[in-house]
């Protein structure tokens, strides 16, 4: 059975008006249809800037209309032969660009409540990464114990920090993390505005920007050590891609080698071999990863389907898995499709 790490809820497009406190409305995560570059468009405001903006319907026309609920859903899910999938939000990723501190709280909040009573409560497949506010990372410890409480395996934390991840004044918040054995996750397009130029070639420019702070996210996190002091910690990196994974490796294994008198802290072990085992990536269209399972080991790699966005794998997810995988040996199949992520999450199929 296939369990995908890389999924997306569509939200309502009145959810944080609804859920968040009356005073900070204007702030709050919105949509309204206005006028931009001459034309009709939906725009998305977070935190009163705008975050995006689209033609209208572009949501309900390009997205598969079961993904909208819980229980239909599952029926799609059917159909690709997935069992279990990571839900992270879809307008629901903006809210990393919330500055205010009450703003990003409030927002985390209404998010999280709305996921635990719609989709999480329907049914054990659905597996839910809560909402974390980092403006403050009082905010943040305190959301992860909420979020334990409401029965989230998996926190979700922007690719791009306020402030780097490998600054001490995350510790307490790893350190959480791992003792409760809840996982970190980062999606791209997180944190910073992904529209890095509107210039030549921008469609694939900006695509392609979304995995850097990614791989500076799990650089960072691997370097200060955090996974010698938290080893039950685990990084997944969502919809990256996998295959800049044996390029990190093998980088940081050069400097933690040459440069080894001027590294501090001093690692446990060489990157490689903490990156094998703590950190993960996923991908959906990734044949190249398959070549260097020798540097990554295969526990690093999670597969994710990123329904119901157009990125995607459905419909036609099996013969998308058909044609990356080719004649790759079963067993590793398995296990980069659905096996660790099942280890990881404590997801049972039943018989
Ligand atoms: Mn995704």
């Amino acid at each position: 059975m296939l369990h995908s790490a890389d999924s997306h809820i569509l939200e309502p497009v009145d959810l944080w008006l609804e859920n968040m406190p009356a005073s900070l409305r204007d702030l709050a995560p919105q949509t309204h249809k206005e006028q931009r570059r001459g034309r009709p468009q939906e725009v998305i405001y977070v935190d009163g800037k705008v975050a995006r903006y689209e033609p209208p319907g572009l949501q309900e026309q390009t997205r598969p209309p079961n993904a909208f609920d819980p229980v239909k859903r599952l029926e799609d899910l059917d159909s690709q032969g997935i069992w279990a999938e990571l839900l992270f939000p879809s307008v629901g990723l903006w809210c990393s660009l919330i500055e205010t501190r009450e703003v990003a709280l409030e927002a985390a909040k209404a998010y999280n409540d709305w996921q635990a009573d719609t989709f999480l409560r329907t049914s054990p497949r659905y597996i839910g990464a809560a909402m974390i506010p980092i403006v403050d990372v009082n905010d943040a410890i305190a959301e992860v114990e909420r979020s334990l409480g409401l029965g989230y395996p998996a926190a979700l934390l922007p690719a791009t920090p306020p402030v780097p991840y490998n600054d001490e004044l995350y510790e307490p918040l790893w350190a959480l993390l791992a003792e409760s054995g809840m996982h970190l996750c980062m999606h791209i397009g997180t944190g910073m505005d992904p529209m890095v130029t509107r210039g030549q070639g921008g469609a694939i420019i900006n695509y392609v920007e979304t995995l850097f702070p990614l791989q500076r996210a799990a650089l960072h996190l691997v370097a200060a050590g955090v996974f010698d002091r938290h080893p039950d910690l685990h990084l997944v990196c969502v919809e990256g891609g996998a295959s800049w994974l044996p390029g990190l490796i093998e980088r940081m294994d050069e400097a933690a080698r040459s440069h080894a008198d001027w590294v501090k802290p001093k690692l446990s072990r060489p990157p490689s071999e903490i990156i094998r085992t703590n950190v993960h990536a996923t991908f959906q269209n990734d044949k190249a990863i398959l070549l260097t399972l020798d540097v990554t080991g295969v526990p690093s790699l999670l597969w994710g389907s990123d329904y119901p966005h157009l990125e995607g794998t459905w419909p036609r997810t099996q013969q998308v898995l058909d044609d990356i995988f080719g004649d790759t040996d079963d067993d590793i199949r398995a296990r980069i499709t659905g096996g660790t992520m099942a280890e990881l999450f404590g997801i049972e199929v039943p018989a």
